[in-house]
């Protein structure tokens, strides 16, 4: 113990120093004594190893606290550098190293492992989205649309190999055709094994000799498709038709996104619609009101009949069961709603006027003098 350098003082530090400092001090000293980069220096692994455990100690709060109050003494006595005893928490210096490593451009796996296996084997395509205007009435009945989609589609030439017609692609040999591989490094603290994608394929496994020439290897290429899109009957507006599988091809191996078309639907001049319900307003003269009569009604199939009978009030609604929209899920349809609103009689003539006071008279009703012929 008497030989050890003070944990600061290996640093280039002085006692008091930040989180920040410690951390920023330590990656400094860390790499330029890493015995990757010193093979065979003796020297500078040991003033690695110092690092390592001057900052095992100043980056643990716990210990920094013991180390600061009682020196070497208050910090574990069975804590020994080079032994793989250490068990604390490797995040941070996971962060450390990946820091470290990936300056110097070789060394995948500490650091945003996730990321990276993220990057590479099957993935599933991205999902498309595509707009939709539809009449009324086609939404109503259901229809067929041609939808122009850009999307990435697998290669025809090549299938998605990305190889030449002919080649076929090597299983690579580092990963032995998984796209994973597993390291293993010898650390101060212990062996510190961590998977990654390989570098020699990129994460697909695979070998590509002689690129596909259309797709450059790729696999997949972008294209305008052509799709037939089958609406069903009663879709309304804002809703969504998802078409499983033909969004953009998936790479090395994963599935096609969806095509999801949203829909809009152009309001009618004449019906109304509530869910599968559709509503429309006709207006009918007092007279007819009064006395009862048949009227046509527009419904989606065409106009039907639809008897009023005598004494109907305004504002009066009638249903005709089975004319509104089916429904997409269970195709059972709803019904339409017809408002009926009076009119009253305008622009009179003479005949009409003196009937009308007779019809008041009798039914001993006061009108204004004025209208007295
Ligand atoms: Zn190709
Ligand atoms: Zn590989």
């Amino acid at each position: 113990m008497a030989d050890k350098r003070d944990y600061y003082e290996v640093l280039g530090l002085q006692k008091g120093a930040s989180d920040d400092e410690i951390k920023k001090a330590y990656r400094k000293a860390a790499k330029a004594n890493h015995p990757d980069l010193h093979p065979g220096d003796k020297e500078a692994e040991a003033r690695f190893k110092e690092a390592n455990e001057a900052y095992a100690v100043l980056s643990d709060p716990e210990k920094k606290a013991k180390y600061d109050q009682f020196g070497f003494a208050g910090v574990d006595p069975s804590f020994s550098a080079g032994q793989g005893g250490f068990t604390g928490d490797f995040g941070d210096l996971g962060d450390i190293f990946g820091d470290i490593f990936g300056g110097f451009g070789g060394f995948g796996g500490f650091g945003g492992q996730s990321r990276q296996s993220a990057r590479s084997g099957p993935r599933r395509g991205e999902s498309l989205q595509a707009r939709l205007t539809l009449t009324f009435e086609e939404a109503a009945f259901g229809c067929k649309k041609d939808l122009n989609i850009p999307r990435v589609e697998q290669c025809p030439d090549c299938k998605g190999t990305g190889c030449a017609p002919g080649t076929t692609p090597e299983v690579c040999p580092d990963c032995r055709g998984t796209g994973t591989v597993t390291t293993q490094r010898r650390t101060p603290f212990g062996i510190m094994q961590s998977s990654g994608p390989c570098p020699k394929c990129g994460g697909s496994g695979r070998i590509i000799h002689s690129p596909c020439p259309k797709c450059r290897g790729n696999g997949n290429i972008r294209t305008q498709k052509k799709l037939n899109v089958t609406i069903p009957a009663g879709i309304d507006d804002g809703e969504t038709v998802s078409l499983r599988g033909q969004g953009n091809a998936g790479t090395n191996g994963g599935p096609a996104g969806d095509l999801l078309v949203v829909i809009s639907v152009r309001p009618s001049p004449t019906f109304q619609r509530e869910g599968t319900n559709i509503y429309v307003t006709t207006s009918l003269s007092f007279v007819r009101a009064a006395l009862g009569t048949e009227i046509q009604v527009p419904t989606l199939e065409g106009p039907v009949s639809l008897n009023i009978p005598e004494g109907t009030q305004t504002g009066s609604v009638f249903r005709l069961r089975g004319k509104g929209v089916p429904s997409v899920r269970t195709g059972l349809k709803g019904d339409q709603f017809v408002t009926v609103n009076l009119e009253t009689p305008k622009n009179l003539n003479r005949r009409q006027k003196e009937l009308l006071q007779e019809l008041a008279d009798i039914s001993g009703e006061k009108v204004k003098k004025k209208h007295r012929l």
